[in-house]
């Protein structure tokens, strides 16, 4: 595989931005080698700079569930660029995105667009302060939600895969309310509620963990989550960036059937353009300025290239087809990767939520952070280089979620599987 471009560039760009890049995983860090430099996308295909092809199943780390450059999300995005680009004014695309965002998660009653998925989940935070008149705060052990000051505390990925536990520049008083508990353990969430009682704001949680690689609730922590919150008059977010429009049309809440007070989303919601939002229960979110006294705002909020962007990837996966598809994909792909892996002798652990997925390489049933860490993090990043040789791009870390979109098709999945057997038919 020649990548002299891609070289080239990245020794050009590490003179430039830190690193090379503007978001540390980016930069294969984890897996060793070098990052592609993209030059453009289309559909489930990814082209370097070199021109060599790759299957993606990154997905720009989830919003592109209609895959590359998907001819009517384009096409919206070129139909509101001519009648600008922002107008720090209200539009009716924001009312379009609002409505079918609540058509799809009912227990969103009103939201707010914002841009990016950290400003969504600190922004939620500083609501759920708000309404409790509470200070602290409860995420769990492998969750990422942003990074923000107060939630960069043991927080999965991007941290994990770096090595660094916590990140200096994080002032100790940030992050003295933020209360750590332990994922799928609720008696972990009772100890910190026993420990300070009536002084807990949120619970803030991944309701399908996918950023220690995926990490499915057990039976009973989400419901647990939500009695506990309901008892202790705690705030219960839904951190659905990802899972949100992933794990079903509408989200992990309507998939466990949990209604949590709060939810925060991003990824999908921008059809691959930079969006957040946080929303929920009607009597917090009038807390949110106009309405009440939290403040929160932003210049490009409810930007209409953005909220054109959201509305055609939306209307593409409204329909219940396209996620029997989807899913149909899925476990042909679970089935392959399990039967090759397992010729080949190597112990993988497969989790899937709808469309998204991991491949562990471990023997240990993921549970928690504690289970995940252990994973064979070398055995993962010789897995990665040979499936990027063979013409998948996969998640340059252990620690991450795969993604499916509309465009992988049973062809693509089956080339795919063919691209694991020969990797594992290459292993020792
Ligand atoms: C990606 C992600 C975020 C952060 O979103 P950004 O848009 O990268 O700021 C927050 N929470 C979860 C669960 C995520 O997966």
């Amino acid at each position: 595989m020649k990548i002299d471009k891609s070289i080239t560039l990245f020794q050009q760009a590490q003179t430039l931005l830190p690193g090379g890049v503007d978001s540390p995983v980016r930069a294969f860090k984890a897996v060793g080698g070098q990052p592609l430099f993209i030059e453009r996308g289309k559909g489930p295909y990814l082209f370097d700079v070199d021109g060599n092809r790759y299957i993606d199943y990154v997905l720009s780390w989830g919003p592109l569930i209609t895959g590359h450059a998907h001819p009517k999300v384009i096409q919206a995005i070129q139909q509101a660029a001519v009648k600008g680009t922002s107008y720090g004014a209200p539009s009716p695309l924001e009312i379009e995105l609002a409505k079918r965002i609540i058509d799809f998660m009912p227990n969103v009653e009103m939201i707010r667009f914002v841009n990016s998925g950290t400003e969504a989940t600190m922004s939620a935070l500083r609501l759920a302060r708000a309404y409790t008149k509470r200070d602290k705060i409860i995420k769990f052990e492998g969750c990422y939600h942003g990074h923000a000051d107060m939630l960069l505390v043991q927080a999965g990925s991007g941290v994990a895969t770096l090595g660094l536990p916590d990140s200096p520049g994080v002032p100790e008083n940030t992050v003295k309310d933020t209360l750590v508990a332990i994922y799928n353990n609720i008696d972990s969430v009772e100890m910190l509620f026993r420990k300070y009682p009536g002084q807990i704001a949120a619970v803030i949680v991944e309701p399908v963990a996918g950023n220690m690689g995926v990490v499915p609730p057990i039976e009973g922590f989400l419901e647990g989550l939500r009695n506990i919150t309901e008892r202790e008059g705690t705030v219960l977010i839904f951190d659905e960036v990802m899972t949100g429009f992933r794990v079903h049309k509408g989200g992990a809440q309507t998939l466990y059937n949990i209604k949590p007070d709060l939810t925060t989303l991003g990824k999908v919601i921008g059809g691959g353009l930079p969006v957040g939002a946080y929303g929920g229960k009607r009597e917090i979110m009038q807390m949110v300025a106009p309405a009440g006294p939290m403040y929160q705002a932003g210049t490009l909020s409810g930007n209409p290239l953005a909220m054109a962007a959201g509305i055609a990837a939306l209307d593409l996966i409204c329909d219940q087809k396209v996620w029997d598809e989807m899913e149909a994909c899925g476990c042909q792909l679970d089935a392959g990767i399990e039967s090759a892996a397992k010729k080949a002798g190597v112990p993988v652990i497969q989790t899937r939520v709808g469309t998204m997925r991991t491949i562990f390489f471990s023997e240990t049933k993921p549970r928690d952070w504690s289970t995940v860490k252990n994973a064979d993090k070398v055995g993962f990043g010789k897995f990665f280089q040979k499936m990027l040789e063979n013409g998948v791009y996969l998640a340059p870390s252990q620690f991450e979620a795969g993604f499916l979109s509309i465009m992988h098709d049973e062809n693509i999945i089956a080339e795919t599987i063919a691209a694991v057997e020969k990797t594992f038919r290459m292993w020792q």
